[in-house]
């Protein structure tokens, strides 16, 4: 099958056309993606109504965009799938009428997907990769362990208790003064920070549940950084550094623990797999420490190039196309955007399917 995507759910605006097979493989026909980030910059942050607005206007050209660089004409399309939740109201709404509009006038199928489910399936788009895996998303918007047992089947074991990982990078950058998105920016002054000089507390470490904390660590910093005058660009790398380290470690620790698990419940002899998602993903000790860890625990590390992790439609077509082979229902044209929506509500849609 063949399906168009669309994602606006934050601040990025996104189409792209994706081909599965019977067999099950992925192949990207088109990805197209429109980061605003040079709009919500100055503002050190998205800002919601601005973001609908750049949505709006660019959405169409986008679409057009997707569709003719895949070759693919619409009447060949099987399916349109469009995010409809987690994310700003706004942007969400103007995916949605769009995707509608297309699914009328072509009397194409119609999806809606939860945005985060996108980035759960990612890895099987780009890998191969059997249910179940472990996934850690890690994004601005989200920090979650997520159990992926199949399609629109997901256990969430962990989630943050107040920022995500990716939303603390940038807190964290913005209090030091080095602007947005501030995980590159972080990440690069820790290059030169010197280890040992200061040291934070690892959040969560041993805690039993398998939830993160970072806000704690941005205030710690805060504080480090205000006992600091003048604030010297040494001292600002050292705290990059100690951030960063603490954070790793944090990971590193809530991760042992899920690998642990996941190894208590299914054994170690279908080939356990540990997939990572999201924008945080980029973060080359992060992803150092994952490789290590879940090498150490018997398990495949699986990350998706950097532009699947980030926010891209090609995750919501091929989410789209793996939930029409899954035999999961369409939508109706009537689907309303959710702001809210834990990934793993999305199991009731599989009652009445054989699962
Ligand atoms: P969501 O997907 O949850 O809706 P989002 O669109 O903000 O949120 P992404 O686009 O996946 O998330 O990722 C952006 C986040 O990743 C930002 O918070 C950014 O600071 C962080 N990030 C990007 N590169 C790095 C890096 N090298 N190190 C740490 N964090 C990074
Ligand atoms: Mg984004
Ligand atoms: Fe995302």
């Amino acid at each position: 099958v063949r399906i168009l995507g669309i994602e606006t759910s934050c601040d990025e605006t996104a189409a792209a056309v994706v081909e599965r097979s019977a067999g099950g493989a992925g192949r990207i026909l088109s990805d197209v993606v429109l980061s605003q980030l040079d709009l919500h910059a100055a503002f050190g942050g998205v800002v919601p109504e601005l973001a609908a607005r750049s949505h709006v206007s660019m959405l169409d050209r986008l679409v057009n965009q997707a569709l003719g660089d895949s070759g693919v004409p619409l009447g060949d399309i099987d399916a349109i799938a469009v995010t409809s939740g987690p994310g700003l109201i706004g942007g969400l709404m103007v995916g949605l009428m769009t995707g509608k509009a297309i699914a009328m006038a072509t009397g194409k199928p119609f999806i809606g997907i939860n945005h985060l489910e996108g980035h759960a399936l990612t890895a099987r788009l780009t890998h191969q990769v059997a249910f179940p895996y472990l996934l850690l998303l890690v994004s601005g918007g989200h920090t979650q362990i997520v159990l992926v047992k199949g399609v629109g089947d997901y256990e969430r074991w962990g989630t943050t208790i107040d920022d995500a990982l990716g939303e603390a990078f940038d807190k964290t950058a913005k209090l030091l003064s080095l602007g947005y998105p501030g995980g590159p920016a972080v990440e690069k002054a820790a290059k030169a920070g010197t280890p040992g000089r200061f040291r934070l507390p690892v959040p969560m470490r041993k805690d039993p549940r398998l939830d993160f904390s970072f806000s704690g660590l941005k205030t710690a910093v805060r504080q480090m950084a205000e006992a600091e005058t003048p604030l010297t660009a040494q001292t600002v790398a050292d705290l990059c550094l100690a951030f960063e380290t603490s954070v790793t470690a944090s990971i590193d620790d809530r991760i042992g623990m899920a690998l642990e698990r996941f190894t208590e419940r299914f054994g170690t002899d279908l080939e356990p797999a540990l997939v990572v998602a999201g924008g945080v993903a980029a973060n080359a000790a992060i992803r150092a420490t994952l490789e290590r860890r879940a090498a150490a625990a018997g398990f495949r590390f699986i990350a998706p190039p950097l532009a699947l992790c980030t926010d891209n439609a090609a995750m919501i077509a091929w989410a789209g196309a793996e939930r029409l082979a899954a035999g999961l229902p369409v939508d109706d044209l009537d689907l309303a955007p959710r702001s809210r929506w834990p990934l793993d509500e999305a199991a009731p849609a599989l009652i009445g399917h054989g699962k």
